[in-house]
């Protein structure tokens, strides 16, 4: 990015008047709209009152998925969407998103029938879009493929392909595109009111989290894409609005990758309490979840509960012959879905996985639920439906094409820096300039020091948690590593930013209580 937080901020509260359209949420959602509302040419600012993606876009399961449990559930236009997304999220991303083979492993008879035959329509469904055709697999076959499966009883399995993701790289690279293409969009930042014309919605109050300021925008169109918070800002809107997200939480821990060296991923299509369970090779770890836990409240540090963990280890233990336990668990960490639930029904397992769109009488626009695998389709027809709103000149949505910053083709994914794509060059430029920030950050992770750099410069990466949690994945990776990390990151930080020790100890010490949330032996 080549404007600061600090410029952006000024150039809003001077130009109030400026804005077409103003994005409340800097996850996937929001930043998905500032990319295709920047890159249709209408002015466009997104406020986020935390990190890109701190909230529920940085928890995924890393999946780019058509959904093979929605296919299950007879959702066929749902898996349709996602597939059409995911294949175009591989070509617009081919940086951060690569091809990934599962395979479901077989226990009985008719499962190798009955999974290959679901497969082979989910690979019919991707049409040309399609990323490698599902197959039976022999038991030896699928025992060498997947070595540390539990071979009793196995009868064999079925090998398919989705797509697999660095969901917050993406989100900040989605960030960089917005601004690329004009947008503003501004981390901690947070909307604290609606402002109205008429009782139409015609901007909103904020409040720069850093400094604690308050400013006033005007906004031709107002977008609510705050995930868990929908709510709060539909409030805002209407006093007496009636809540429509149920918050479900999905819980993932993160073992070594020996407890399932090779490939390819595992997918279990059907645990004790009808869910599907996945465990993936990601970063040179092995990531297991999910669960689904309905919550009373959001928060954007949801904690994993002991029968969450619990829960997915004993499944782990069921498929995996190194019978992890939780010592071996290197970081746990939980995230809500925003499920939509117009009718107020809390059975989280039914409510529909698909994106709704609301336009309130005041003519603030809501898009919530929905996929990060869906996030380019959601932006489009959520920018679409504002411009209408807001009467603004019809400009024709152009993301199915659009190449997301750092985009490259053909990355050499065994390289640490692969997944800054096109920035790569940039980042090895920092370490050629001072050699000593080649040196790693641990010995246990891959992370250079020179990337802190960057995330500060680059990135607009604010905080020590911003650095080790979103622009790398040490938090998820090994929070008892982030932490021993956390002293240096914060040294590096205050250095490139110009922070004085108490800065660094206060960095320090809050990281320490986050990342404690995320270690469970
Ligand atoms: C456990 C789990 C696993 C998942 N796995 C996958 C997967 O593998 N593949 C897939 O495609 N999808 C997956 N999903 C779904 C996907 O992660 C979500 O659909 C998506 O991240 C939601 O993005 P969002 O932008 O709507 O919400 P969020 O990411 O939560 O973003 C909302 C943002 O709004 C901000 N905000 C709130 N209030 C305000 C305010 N007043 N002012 C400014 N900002 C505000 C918040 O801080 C937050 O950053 C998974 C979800 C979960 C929970």
């Amino acid at each position: 990015m080549n404007i600061d937080r600090t410029t952006m901020l000024d150039k809003v509260k001077k130009e109030t008047d400026f804005w077409d359209i103003v994005i409340i949420g800097g996850g996937a959602t929001g930043l998905g709209a500032a990319v295709d509302a920047s890159s249709r040419g209408y002015k466009t600012l997104l406020l986020e009152q935390h990190d890109f993606a701190k909230g529920t876009s940085s928890r995924s399961t890393k999946l780019v998925h058509g959904g093979v449990r929605y296919l299950q559930q007879g959702n066929v236009a749902l898996v349709l969407e996602a597939l059409r997304e995911r294949g175009l999220l591989i070509q617009n991303a081919p940086h951060l998103v690569k091809n990934q083979s599962f395979i479901v492993p077989n226990y009985d008879w008719w499962e190798g029938p009955f999974y290959g035959i679901g497969m082979k329509v989910y690979d019919m469904l991707a049409g040309k879009l399609g990323i490698g055709k599902s197959k039976n697999l022999s038991r030896e076959k699928t025992l060498e493929l997947l070595p540390t499966i539990e071979s009793e009883g196995l009868k064999g399995g079925v090998i398919y392909y989705d797509g697999q993701f660095d969901d917050s790289r993406l989100a900040i690279n989605l960030a960089q595109t917005a601004m690329d293409h004009g947008g503003y969009t501004i981390n901690y930042a947070k909307v604290t009111g609606l402002i109205k014309t008429n009782d139409a919605v015609s901007g909103v109050k904020a409040q720069d989290q850093l400094t604690g300021e308050e400013f006033e925008v005007n906004a031709r169109a107002v977008v609510n894409a705050t995930g868990v918070f929908t709510d709060d800002i539909l409030e805002m809107d209407d006093s007496d609005a009636q809540d429509i997200i149920v918050p479900s939480q999905g819980v993932h821990i993160m073992l070594d990758k020996d407890f399932l060296p090779g490939d390819s991923a595992i997918m279990v299509p059907h645990t004790e309490d009808g869910r599907v369970l996945f465990a993936v090779p990601w970063h040179d770890k092995i990531l297991v979840g999910t669960t689904d836990t309905p919550v009373e409240s959001p928060s954007l540090e949801p904690m994993a509960l002991e029968e969450e963990v619990d829960f997915i280890l004993d499944h782990a233990k069921q498929y995996l012959t190194g019978n992890p336990t939780r010592d071996d668990i290197q970081s746990v960490f939980a995230g809500l879905r925003p499920l939509v639930s117009p009718s107020g029904s809390k059975d989280t397992a039914d409510i529909s996985r698909d994106h709704t769109l609301l336009v309130s009488l005041s003519g603030l626009v809501t898009i919530a639920g929905g996929k990060w695998t869906t996030y380019r389709k959601m932006a489009e027809d959520t920018i679409d439906k504002a411009a209408t709103v807001a009467g603004l000149n019809e400009q024709d949505c152009i993301t199915e094409d659009l190449r997301i910053h750092g985009w490259l083709k053909n990355v050499d994914r065994e390289e640490h820096l692969h997944y800054y794509g096109s920035d790569k060059v940039a980042v090895e430029k920092i370490i050629e300039n001072n050699p000593e920030l080649g040196e790693r950050l641990h010995k246990r992770l891959p992370y250079l020091k020179a990337e802190v750099i960057w995330a500060v410069r680059n990135e607009m990466a604010v905080t020590v948690e911003d650095v080790l949690s979103r622009r790398m994945r040490a938090l998820l990776l090994d929070a008892k590593a982030s932490i021993e990390m956390a002293p240096e990151v914060a040294r590096l930080m205050a250095e490139e930013a110009g922070h004085d020790k108490q800065w660094q100890e206060k960095q320090v010490e809050e990281y320490k209580s986050i990342a404690n949330r995320y270690i469970f032996n």
